[in-house]
Order: C-alpha cells, then structure tokens, then sequence
C-alpha cells in the first residue's frame, strides 16, 4: 500500500473553542473576514471586549466570492498593514480569507490568480479558519472557490498556501444556521465525503474519513435541520463537515461539484444543493467499475444496494423541502447541454472513476430535468 496524507491544519474542535481565539492573536492586528451576522451568532461582544486598537472587520463578504469583493477585502487588509487574516463564515468567508491572506503583500486582483496569469506565492501572515456553516469543510482544505465576475465563471483554486494554520471548529457557531443553510450545507459535506470515497485519487485515510462521515451524516443532519437547537446533531455535523473536508483535501472531488458550477452560477442554487441535485443518479452512473467498494459503503450504512443510497439522498432532499428536479430550479431542457459543456471543462470531472462522455452527461441531466 502507498500513500501520501497531509494536512498541515492545527484543528481545535469542541463548544466554545471559539473563545480561544485571543491566544493565537498575540496583540497583533487581526482582520476578521465575515459577514453582517456577528450580532446573530452571539459573538460581537467577545470582539468589543477583549480586543482594541489591533481588531478590523470586513463584514460584507458575498456568495460564491465574487471577484470584486475579494479584490475589495484585499485592498483594505493591504490598507490596514494587518498581521493576521481571520476568515468566520460559511465557505464563502473562508475563501476570501485564503486568497486575501495571500494576496495582502501583492498589487495582483483575483481575476490575474483566475486565469493563471500569476500563482500564489508564499504567504506572509497567519490564517486562521472558523467555520459557521457545516458543509464546506474549508477549514481544512487547500482549495478557494471564486466567481470571476468578468466572466461570469466560478472556478476553484488549488494552492499550497490555502491550508489554514489553524481551524477552530466550534459547533456553537452553527446553531443560528436556518434550516435550509442547514440542509444546503450538510448535502455538500455528505458530496465531499462520497466524491472523495469514489475519486481515483482514494487513499485509506481519506477512505476512512469518508465512510464514517457519511454514516453521521444520514444520521444527523434530518435532526439538526428538525431542531437547530439540538447539540449532539448540530457537533455531529460539525465534526462531519470537518472529515469530509479532511477526506476531500487529499482527493479532490468529482463530477457532482464540476456540474455545480453552472447550476450555481446561472440558477443561483445553493453550492451544496447544487452538488446534491446530480449525486443520486451519479451514484447509479458510477458503479459498475467500483462495485466493491461502492457495496463495501452500502454495507457500512446498512443498506441493502446502491439503489437505496441513491434513493436515501433524494427522500432527505425532499424532506428538507428541496426539489430533486432541475426543472423547479428554472432550467429548460434546450439549456441543457450549455449546463453539460460547462462541466465538462472542469478537471475534476476526470476524477470520476468511470469516465464520463458530454453524451452520458446529457442523459444524466435529462434524466433528472
Ligand atoms: P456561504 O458561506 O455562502 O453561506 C451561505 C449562507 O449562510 C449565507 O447567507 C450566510 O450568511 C449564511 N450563514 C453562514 N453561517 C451562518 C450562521 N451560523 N447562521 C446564520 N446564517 C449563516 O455557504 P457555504 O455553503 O458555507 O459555502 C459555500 C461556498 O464555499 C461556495 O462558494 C463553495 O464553492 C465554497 N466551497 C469551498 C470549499 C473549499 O474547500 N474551499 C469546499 C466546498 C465549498
């Protein structure tokens, strides 16, 4: 057996982690990237309270990050000569966090790092990661995903400099998540965890990460959408989104995120719905050449064959009050193949382990219209 595992993340994990925060600040200047919900999550007292003149904040962080508001967060942490970028939110506020992190010692916009004009170099200042969402699974990844507002595309970064130094992970955070944030969110943990148990870069750590997440998942997502108050589901969750990311970090993903981005950037769906709607008939698609490994999972979450995976994700989907068809979300079958030629130009789309053609995509996509 040969493998490779890294994951440089110092994770601190548990309720109320969140106030240690101050320890790894060190009286430097700290610039936390988020969004306009502080109030709501019970946290802007704790900022006003053990923190002066060393604290900034650039709270209108966006969806999908467009390009203009990441290039924006950069140019006030460049303004500001800040030491350490803290990114708090969903994925979206920690992508920004990653790039910004990156991007504070350059005159460069996000768009030149988009088209390949110029990598990331060495980063100059610590990045710390807390999640509020439990889905991403960012806080320990190397990747950022941006929307180039100049092309209307959304596109992942992979770079060495993306990994946090440390991820503070405390499920506290996530309770103010509305049921739907919850349910989005929870569907990209559960596809993280299954692309990357299936993608031909597998490993047996990341194996083993993704089989455990996605028993949690099926377990307790339908309990944390249920009640937003109940703490075992909402830790459960949070340590779900985590493995899921520390699975994928290793692997990448497949097909289902590669078709997500046109979903989300025409129809404006949820990234982690948009990832979901494709995962059941892709699970269907994929396993004639990884039966044994797909029967193996099956086993695990005592089901008695791919059929009720498959057909699992779709009931949870539509007891979350999400549609499984496309057509609910707006999109015409003549848009169809624009959705599938889109996709087919994302990389990871060749991770999947059975290889997918523009023609098997189509029919995919119909089949689910
Ligand atoms: P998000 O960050 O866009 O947030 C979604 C919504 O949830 C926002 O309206 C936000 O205000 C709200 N929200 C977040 N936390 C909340 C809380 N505790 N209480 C109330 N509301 C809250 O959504 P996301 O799903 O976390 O992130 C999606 C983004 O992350 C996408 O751009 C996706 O491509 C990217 N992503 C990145 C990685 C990675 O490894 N870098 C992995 C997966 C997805």
């Amino acid at each position: 057996m040969i493998f490779n595992y890294y994951m440089p993340t110092k994770v601190i994990f548990g309720e109320d982690k969140f106030f240690e925060l101050k320890s790894f600040i060190e009286n430097k200047k700290f610039l936390v990237i988020s969004e306009n919900f502080l109030e709501k999550i019970g946290i802007t007292k704790y900022f006003s309270e053990n923190f002066e003149n060393n604290y900034y904040l650039f709270d209108d962080v966006k969806p999908n990050p467009p390009s203009d508001m990441v290039d924006k967060a950069a140019d006030f942490a460049r303004m500001n000569n800040i030491e350490i970028i803290i990114g708090l939110g969903g994925g979206s506020a920690l992508d920004t966090a990653k790039a910004v992190a990156c991007m504070l010692d350059k005159e460069n916009s996000i768009v030149d790092y988009l088209n390949g004009d110029v990598s990331f170099s060495e980063r100059k200042v610590k990045l710390i990661a807390i999640p509020t969402t439990s889905g991403t699974g960012s806080e320990v990844t190397n990747v950022g995903v941006y929307t180039d507002i100049t092309i209307s595309e959304k596109k992942p970064l992979v770079s060495q400099y993306f990994w946090p130094d440390i991820a503070i992970v405390d499920p506290k955070l996530t309770y103010s998540m509305p049921p739907r944030v919850t349910a989005v969110t929870g569907l990209d943990a559960l596809t993280h965890a299954i692309e990357s148990y299936w993608a031909l870069g597998t490993q047996t750590i990341s194996e083993t990460l993704a089989l455990e997440t996605i028993k949690l998942i099926f377990e307790y997502l339908p309990k944390a959408f249920d009640n937003p108050n109940d703490q075992t589901a909402r830790e459960k969750m949070s340590l779900a989104s985590l493995m899921a990311g520390m699975a994928f970090s290793q692997t990448r993903t497949t097909a289902a995120h590669a078709i997500s981005y046109p979903l989300t950037n025409i129809y404006n769906i949820e990234h982690g719905l948009a990832c979901a709607l494709t995962l059941p008939s892709l699970i269907k698609y994929t396993y004639e050449p990884i039966k044994e490994k797909m029967d193996k999972l099956v086993k695990y979450l005592e089901m008695n064959n791919i059929e009720d995976l498959s057909n699992k994700i779709e009931t949870m989907m539509k007891n979350f009050n999400l549609s499984i068809k496309l057509k609910d979300y707006g999109i015409k079958e003549e848009e169809i193949e624009k959705i599938a030629d889109i996709s087919m130009k994302a990389a990871i789309i060749n991770l999947l382990p059975k290889k997918i053609e523009k023609e098997n995509l189509l029919k995919l996509l119909k089949s689910i219209l």
